[in-house]
């Protein structure tokens, strides 16, 4: 594949400014710019936030998440258009996000948020606050972001369960379930963490019967897609109190809308998609990009290939 022209799609914006990917990748050969959704449809390849249509027109798209459900794969595999995604960098910034869930959770940093904005002095009743140590998880998909969040609540003495598809061992896992096991695996844990892409398979494979297995003093985690999880179903199981919170950065409608229940629940924290937001974030980008472009260049397979 020849690449000249290689274009930044504003829509990177909604993470990093585009112009810093750009200036970090300047030194690249292909030409690079910061392009709209007109000046896309010139380039050969686009680092994208947004899918558009005019992306068609490319060889190589590259989309700046892990996850690549809003992309037309069949039609893109049809056109020959090679699509890779940024798995591989979120361990860290998605694995300290759900670390701080847990530990907001456990030392109940969230209550005491919620009361500093009304000026209240509430200690917490004796038998809520516990530690994380002991305590355990379970972490439904074991990639890039489980392993983040398996390593690090290794670190702070949680027993880590995990579900994956072959059930084969993780490092830093005690005992990896198969996907059949789902219900046994997520019965027992104190936090059930949800790090699976979104696909056929996974959409909304956490629903009713999933949330009535749970344990009651347990907390639902979810930095995967939020269509994984049967949204209505997860907010009768909370005001029936069959789970006892959640922490949740992803949602079925994205912003969440403001007649949702969920903000206004005590025990559920909302963030706004943004588990892997970090500084450093177009640093890894660039790295991800220029690697491909050297493997390119080189005549070998790009990495992290999804079509
Ligand atoms: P990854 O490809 O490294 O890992 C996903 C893992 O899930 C793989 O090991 C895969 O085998 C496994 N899996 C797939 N289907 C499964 C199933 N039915 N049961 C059990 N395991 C299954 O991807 P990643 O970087 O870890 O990201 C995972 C997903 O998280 C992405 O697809 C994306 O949707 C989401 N994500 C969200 C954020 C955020 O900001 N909240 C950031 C990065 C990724």
């Amino acid at each position: 594949m020849q690449i000249d022209q290689l274009g930044i799609h504003d829509s990177v914006s909604a993470v990093f400014p585009p112009e810093q990917l750009r200036d970090a990748l300047a030194d690249t050969a292909p030409a690079v710019s910061v392009v709209d959704d007109e000046g896309a449809r010139d380039c050969d390849a686009v680092v994208t936030f947004a899918y558009e249509e005019g992306f068609l027109e490319c060889e190589w798209i590259h989309s700046i998440q892990a996850g690549y459900d809003r992309f037309p794969l069949e039609e893109l595999e049809d056109r020959g258009i090679v699509l890779t995604n940024s798995t591989g960098i979120h361990g860290e910034s998605v694995g300290e996000t759900v670390l701080g869930y847990m530990l907001s959770v456990a030392r109940r940093l969230g209550q005491y948020a919620r009361q500093q904005e009304r000026t209240e002095w509430n200690r917490p009743d004796w038998d809520v606050p516990f530690t994380l140590a002991g305590e355990s998880v379970c972490v439904v998909g074991l990639g890039t972001l489980g392993r983040g969040i398996a390593t690090r609540a290794n670190a702070l003495g949680m027993e880590v369960t995990g579900v994956r598809r072959s059930g084969e061992p993780v490092e830093g896992v005690e005992r990896v379930y198969t996907s059949d096991e789902l219900h046994e695996a997520i019965s027992e844990a104190r936090f059930v963490a949800l790090a699976v892409p979104l696909t056929e398979e996974t959409e909304e494979l956490i629903g009713r019967t999933e949330l009535a297995t749970m344990d009651e003093g347990s907390h639902l985690i979810n930095v995967s897609r939020g269509s994984v999880v049967d949204q209505d179903a997860l907010v009768s199981a909370l005001e029936d109190g069959e789970i006892r919170g959640a922490a949740l950065d992803v949602f079925a409608e994205e912003p969440l809308p403001k007649d949702s229940p969920l903000w206004e629940m005590e025990e559920v924290l909302v963030t706004p998609h943004a588990a892997a937001y970090t500084r450093g974030y177009y640093e890894a980008i660039a790295g991800l990009v220029r690697g491909n472009l050297d493997r390119n260049a080189a005549g070998e397979e790009f990495e992290n290939r999804v079509v």
